[in-house]
């Protein structure tokens, strides 16, 4: 996970690694190619500058200059700032004492959508949760089946039909699963390759008459800037409870993970991490900001 960036930054932190002491004019240096290495992440550019100067001030202000290990310092202020950038996220989700609680996952073709509603489910079950998959997802011909079978792998139920629209499918599966005493409902809803006012309309008319509990976009991680720009946009449209950021295992630069939750002020909630339907797991700033600093 973030390897590129992580080599970086530990040749940006070797500026900070000087015999005596430490000028002002080391830290501008050292601190311009921590500068580098986000923008070379495809960190967002406004949430650069003001990490960079979140870290300055910290670093002026602790006094890094008298410090012995001023590398080690700087490094702390570093990870102490990425964990901010990130949020602290309280992933667990509020579930209602009445009724089925209905998650509706969102985002583009080829996110990883399909694949972390089966994940989603499987995270829940274990916790003790009668979960029901909604088969929503009618624009990409395959996805029915792909959530058919993720819901035998998992045992877990799937509503599934033909011949009805998706709105109708959501709603019909929420009928479903309160009969069939599931207590939550993942609707897998349908991505697109690219965001169209079809789609945002689709979603929106779910979302109005479905009411969703929680609303989750769900987003590729490796895209980076295009995923932040994905998830602004499903935000103005759905007003999301969370981003949900899948690929990270393959996501050498961490561009998306440190700016989307600055740029749209969601919260991540949770963090996928591989192909296999264990690797789902509450979103964790530390530990993303102890990978990038090796
Ligand atoms: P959808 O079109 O958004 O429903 O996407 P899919 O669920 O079909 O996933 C697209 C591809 O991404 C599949 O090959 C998944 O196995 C893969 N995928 C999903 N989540 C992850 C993840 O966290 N890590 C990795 N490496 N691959 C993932």
């Amino acid at each position: 996970m973030f390897d590129d960036l992580q080599k970086r930054l530990s040749g940006a932190f070797g500026r900070f690694r000087v015999r005596g002491v430490l000028t002002e004019q080391n830290i501008q240096d050292g601190l311009r190619e921590v500068r580098t290495a986000l923008l070379e992440a495809d960190v967002n550019l406004n949430v650069v500058q003001d990490f960079i100067a979140k870290v300055k001030q910290r670093a002026v202000g602790e006094q890094i200059i008298k410090s012995i290990r001023p590398d080690q310092q700087i490094v702390k202020i570093v990870h102490d700032e990425l964990v901010a950038l990130m949020g602290e996220t309280d992933a667990t989700i509020r579930f209602e004492k009445t009724g089925p609680t209905i998650l509706m996952l969102c985002g583009l073709q080829g996110s990883g959508k399909t694949t972390t509603c089966g994940k989603l489910a499987r995270m829940l079950a274990l916790q003790g949760r009668k979960p029901m998959l909604v088969a929503a997802d009618l624009q990409r011909p395959a996805a029915v089946e792909q959530l058919k079978t993720l819901g035998q792998q998992l045992a877990i139920p799937v509503h599934a039909e033909t011949g009805v629209g998706p709105v109708q499918v959501c709603q019909n599966g929420v009928a479903a699963a309160a009969k069939a005493g599931c207590d939550t409902v993942i609707l897998d809803t349908a991505g697109r390759l690219h965001i169209d006012d079809e789609l945002m309309e689709e979603l929106k008319t779910i979302e109005k008459k479905v009411k969703p509990h929680h609303v989750f976009f769900v987003c590729d991680a490796m895209t980076g800037q295009d995923a932040v720009a994905s998830a602004k946009a499903f935000n103005e449209a759905l007003e999301l409870d969370g981003v949900i950021l899948t690929k990270l295992d393959g996501d050498a630069r961490g561009g998306a993970a440190l700016s989307i939750r600055q740029v749209t002020g969601v919260p991540i909630k949770f963090m996928g991490i591989g192909e296999k339907l264990d690797k789902l797991s509450p979103f964790d700033p530390r530990r993303i900001a102890g990978s990038i600093l090796g």
